[in-house]
């Protein structure tokens, strides 16, 4: 039997908040404009090593259990969005209570990190939509507050139903995954044709699916890219799936490529105060999402 499955929830909830697995991305892909031998200094001291185990731990568990038949029955339950109805403001002060009790500072720091990225989108002069896909990509980290496992919301993504690429962070853990021993999924192609496009393709489980899900009749088309592959790193940083894309995949890519500094690189010390940036932010919600979003 499976014995993480008895295990407390102390031990499936390795990250002491989900930040870490965002942190842990960071390191591996550190800011190209921003690296300095000062900077890296502080970050190792920044990386402790609880830290490290606690990631490494995450996704030991991430690749053992999102198997194929984890992806399509998450898929079955939560895509039905009927646990929850709310206007999108209320979806970000539930989102806040995903706060940590044990560390203080990461008090709101989903809806600050949410609000750098769209900030950082909106200086730059982007398209609005992607000023709104900044504001919202982070919005299926709600999958917490129905008791999902940290390893089915955050983490990076990767297809399941086919071979698990060794471009995917750790993939030795894959080792533990029952998909890597069936005949029918563990081929280059899986249960998929050679360039059969990204949407025939079923993704790990986790928060940029649902969330894309969420937001599929509301956004364009490049924006949901952003939205459903921004955590594919094994993809948009290292090409490993290039045999399931087609032409129009690597076109909308470019614009996940596009998105990901902003996701990863826009920590901002002088952002300003939610008070001053809500009036844009309201009109912008109205322009392209109903007043309440189904969950
Ligand atoms: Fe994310
Ligand atoms: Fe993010």
């Amino acid at each position: 039997m499976n014995s993480d499955k008895n295990m407390s929830d102390k031990s499936l909830t390795p990250l002491s908040n989900l930040d870490e697995w965002e942190n842990d991305v960071l390191r591996r892909y550190p800011d190209p404009s921003s690296i300095n031998e000062d900077k890296k200094v502080e970050e190792f001291r920044n990386y402790q090593e609880t830290e490290k185990d606690g990631v490494r731990e995450f996704y030991r568990l991430n690749h053992k259990f999102q198997t194929y038949e984890f992806v399509t029955q998450k898929k079955a339950d939560y895509l039905k969005f009927n646990r929850k109805e709310m206007p999108i403001w209320d979806a970000f002060s539930f989102l806040n209570q995903l706060v940590d009790d044990s560390d203080p500072d990461t008090d709101l720091d989903q809806m600050q990190h949410l609000l750098q990225t769209s900030e950082a989108i909106r200086n730059d002069k982007h398209p609005d939509w992607m000023v709104l896909v900044g504001l919202i990509h982070d919005m299926g980290k709600v999958l917490c507050l129905f008791d999902e496992p940290q390893w089915g919301v955050v983490g990076d993504t990767f297809p399941v139903g086919c071979a698990f690429s060794d471009k995917i962070v750790y993939p030795e853990f894959f080792t533990d995954n029952p998909d890597t021993y069936n005949k029918e999924y563990s081929t280059e192609l899986g249960v998929y044709t050679r360039n059969c496009g990204l949407d025939n393709v079923h993704m790990s489980w986790g928060h940029d699916e649902y969330v894309y899900h969420m937001m599929k009749n509301y956004i364009p088309e490049p924006g949901l890219y952003m939205l459903r592959y921004h955590s594919f790193y094994s993809q948009h940083r290292e090409n490993a799936y290039d045999h399931l894309m087609n032409d129009h995949d690597h076109e909308m890519f470019k614009w996940v490529e596009l998105f990901n500094p902003y996701d990863l690189y826009s920590k901002n010390p002088n952002q300003k105060s939610w008070a001053e940036l809500k009036p844009y932010y309201e009109d912008l919600v109205a322009k392209y999402l109903p007043a309440t979003l189904k969950f």
